[in-house]
């Protein structure tokens, strides 16, 4: 069933190799098969990746086809249904899983979805969210309460990233580090206040962000060009070291000050993706200190999104200082040049 859609729309794409992305109008993706779901897009969030396909990296070289729209972290409504959708109606507000599980193989049957053998991610596999409708395979729709605002709701995805790499393991009363206060990073330290940690020490070399993380509720403030990172953690917990490493920057060096910051049967949940191959010294800083790693990819479905929906819905977020913009959708270049110089928290585009 389809009610008043229109055949053409905005979308923003990556239209041919290069840096730069382009404001063109499509097709809208009609074409249901019997699973899809079309979604209204209400706001769209600007996610690393979407920078990267922006900037033409060597990762985007090798996994994006242009011409194909970009972005895939969204809130917006159901408007139309392929005739075997059961989880969701024409009306409902929705955000969506980025990784599109197989639900057949190994893992999706092993409650390990996330790391799916056959996953297709949206806006890097197929279309995306940067346009005015989006079409979704129902499997990763996600009902939003409908008390959620459309901006919040439409961070859902990198704040389940957060969500996912702090609570792998319990957090209340420990002192918690966390490396890298990017847009996760920044997501993150929202989520550790609400989990009673005990001390939250934060590291970051660009002070735009050193200032957000502060005001956000860090209780300590580390740039790690100026200070020892690990002589800060040691002087803040007595001499003992970290309980918790949180790794959102992707940087080698912040990783192995992090580890080393860490206390003797510390956890150490790593989240950032590194340019190259990284070197640590497994034995002083992993074996001999019986350290516990978490490699951690994506949100367990749906485990994730259920704590995030919830933590939202009864307002024990407050994400209005992590986003640090909200732009007009046909202001896109503003948001990605934002991104480049890393003046920013979170990004959304409204429709
Ligand atoms: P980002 O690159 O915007 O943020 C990283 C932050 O780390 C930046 O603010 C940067 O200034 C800071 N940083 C760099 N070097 C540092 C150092 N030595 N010490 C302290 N801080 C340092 O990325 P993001 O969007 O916030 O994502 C965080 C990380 O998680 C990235 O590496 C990203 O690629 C990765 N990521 C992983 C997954 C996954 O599923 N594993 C998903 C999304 C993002
Ligand atoms: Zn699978």
């Amino acid at each position: 069933m389809m009610v008043n859609i229109p055949d053409k729309m905005k979308a923003i794409i990556k239209e041919k190799p290069g840096r730069g992305a382009k404001l063109v109008t499509v097709d809208v993706p009609k074409d249901l098969g019997s699973h899809d779901v079309l979604v209204k897009v209400y706001a769209t969030s600007i996610c690393g990746t979407d920078l990267h396909i922006y900037l033409w990296n060597k990762w985007a070289q090798e996994h994006i086809r242009p011409p194909q729209t970009m972005g895939h972290e969204f809130a917006g409504e159901v408007v139309a249904v392929g005739e075997e959708v059961s989880m969701v109606q024409i009306g409902d507000f929705v955000s969506s899983e980025t990784h599109i599980p197989c639900g057949k193989c190994k893992q999706c049957r092993t409650g390990n979805m996330h790391v799916c053998q056959h996953l297709k991610i949206l806006g890097v596999d197929m279309d995306g969210a940067f346009a005015e409708y989006i079409r979704v395979p129902e499997i990763v729709l996600w009902k939003n309460d409908p008390s959620i605002e459309h901006v919040w709701a439409s961070v859902q995805e990198p704040l389940g990233n957060a969500v996912h790499t702090i609570f792998v393991e319990d957090v209340t009363g420990k002192n918690v580090l966390v490396t890298g206060a990017g847009p996760i990073g920044l997501l993150a330290i929202e989520v550790l206040k609400t989990a009673g940690v005990a001390k939250l020490i934060v590291s970051e070399v660009n002070s735009y962000r050193r200032e957000l993380a502060k005001s956000i509720g860090a209780d300590v403030v580390v740039n790690p060009l100026q200070e020892s990172l690990v002589d800060v953690v040691k002087r803040e917990t007595d001499g003992d070291g970290a309980d918790v490493l949180i790794e959102m920057s992707g940087n080698e060096k912040a990783l192995i000050d992090g580890l080393t910051s860490l206390t003797p049967a510390g956890r150490a949940s790593l989240l950032g993706v590194y340019d190259d191959d990284v070197m640590i010294n497994l034995n002083d800083l992993v074996i001999f200190k019986a350290i516990r790693i978490y490699g951690i990819t994506g949100r367990k479905m749906f485990d994730t999104w259920y704590r995030v929906g919830d933590l939202l819905k009864n307002k024990k977020l407050d994400l209005s200082k992590v986003i640090t913009h909200v732009l007009d959708f046909e202001d896109y270049e503003e948001g990605f040049h934002l991104m480049e110089e890393g003046k920013c928290g979170k990004i959304v585009l409204k429709l």
